[in-house]
């Protein structure tokens, strides 16, 4: 454990073995647990709140959840294993509270085709998850003549119809955003990012043509307030044109809204024994190595299972051609993290068609994670009382042993292991 938030922490640095309040490290682990999922339900707040949605239920919790942390306050584990599943129904509450605000200013997303790379003439590479910037973004650069790229978590975007409505929004370029530095390198013209998931950029390359806005800061890079984007467009037009390099093609933009209006044909599948099993493989990217994980067990999936996925971690797989199962694409890219939300409504309406609970359903969620939105996530599905769900690639280490021993005992909670032998183990089931 490491703890240093008291004026009594151990030698003045830090309490490291047993807290001199008497903490341990599974409650330490439930803390920076409980922290990290605030952390993530404060991006989506903020997110939902920038569209003007908001819930005072969700504040409330926010500042309890805070409090209980502070020395002294609690030393009872059960407790915090309630605050743990409450934060995760709270997230729930915040992914659904910015599905509204997104789908009510947006649109529902429809099934899109995405192409990728990029076409001749100026160019803005817009990454993050903010759809707000690229709305603002696409309204100002409307005839400028400058086209409009989505990179990493930006791609869902292209489903939304008063998203796509506007012509210039000309692709998806890139990958995760652990590729970006490689990336926005060779992209040469105008970046903005817009939300977390931004590297510091190397010495001498891109930083000239790199702004930030709203939540993002990087040194030596312009700053863009009040959605103002003049700054953006007029670097983009001073930069040399991008060629012509076009690159596959990707789908995007199937919101529940759209895979509910395929329940019928999907249940029919389903009954005939046409789609065996659904696979979530969903979550965060990273630059760590073991996430080839995740590519390989996407390719060695059977033909009769569909995939559904959502956030970056779908770059490790969504250009590989999986086909469809009678007109169903066998990869549903489903969207941002935050459209986990979207994959539970799924979820849910398919047990309610099968008249059994989530965990009977044919469907098997194998996570990725990163940061810590994906940990509001985790709690939120924790909450909903799913069980046997995998994690990867590795457990995060705030996660205590004693904290993990809980999780799994309760929530059959897997780490991931490999690919033949996952694979293996819940086609058995
Ligand atoms: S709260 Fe407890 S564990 Fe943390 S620094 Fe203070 S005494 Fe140490
Ligand atoms: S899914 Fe996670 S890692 Fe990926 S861009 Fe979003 S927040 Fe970052």
């Amino acid at each position: 454990m490491f703890c240093y938030q008291c004026e009594q922490t151990a030698g003045g640095t830090g309490c490291t073995k047993l807290g001199v309040c008497g903490k341990d490290e599974d409650i330490q682990s439930m803390q920076d647990t409980l922290l990290f999922g605030l952390k993530g339900i404060a991006a989506y707040a903020y997110h939902a709140r920038e569209l003007g949605a908001k819930d005072e239920s969700v504040d409330a919790f926010m500042h309890e959840a805070l409090f209980k942390t502070v020395t002294n306050v609690s030393f009872d584990p059960t407790q915090y294993l309630q605050m743990l599943l409450k934060c995760g129904e709270m997230n729930l509450k915040t992914m659904e509270l910015l599905d509204k605000a997104h789908t009510q200013r947006f649109g529902n997303p429809v099934p899109t085709e995405v192409e990728t790379g990029t076409k001749i003439g100026s160019g803005i590479l817009i990454t993050g998850h903010d759809l707000l910037d690229l709305y603002e973004l696409l309204k100002q650069t409307d005839s400028k003549g400058v086209n409009v790229y989505t990179h990493g978590e930006m791609l869902p975007a292209h489903g939304y119809p008063e998203l796509r409505k506007f012509k210039h929004l000309a692709g998806n370029y890139g990958g995760a955003w652990q590729e970006q530095k490689k990336e926005f390198n060779s992209f040469s013209g105008a970046i903005l990012v817009n939300t977390n998931c931004v590297l510091i950029p190397p010495q001498n390359t891109y930083l000239d043509r790199l702004f930030t806005t709203g939540i993002t800061g990087v040194s030596g890079a312009t700053h863009i307030r009040d959605r103002d984007f003049s700054l953006v467009i007029k670097k983009a037009k001073l930069l040399p044109p991008l060629p012509e390099a076009p690159e596959k093609k990707v789908m995007t933009g199937f919101h529940h809204a759209a895979i509910l209006g395929l329940a019928d044909k999907i249940i029919g599948l389903v009954k005939s024994g046409k789609i065996r099993r659904f696979f979530l493989i969903g979550g965060c990217d990273g630059a760590k190595p073991g996430r080839n994980y995740y590519t390989e067990f996407a390719e060695k999936v059977p033909g009769d299972c569909v995939i559904l996925t959502l956030a970056c971690g779908k770059y490790r797989f969504n250009k590989l051609d999986f086909g469809y199962i009678e007109g169903i694409p066998r990869l549903i890219d489903i969207g941002q993290c935050n459209n986990a939300y979207s994959a539970i409504q799924v979820a849910l309406a398919l047990a309610k068609v099968f008249n059994c609970g989530v965990n009977d359903l044919p469907l098997s969620i194998v996570l990725s994670w990163f940061e810590q939105k994906a940990v509001a996530i985790l709690l939120t599905l924790l909450y909903l009382g799913i069980k046997g769900m995998r994690v990867g690639p590795t457990a995060p280490a705030f996660i205590s042993s004693g904290l993990l021993k809980i999780l799994q005992e309760k929530f059959d909670l897997k780490l991931i292991t490999s690919p033949d032998k996952d694979l293996s183990a819940i086609l058995k089931s």
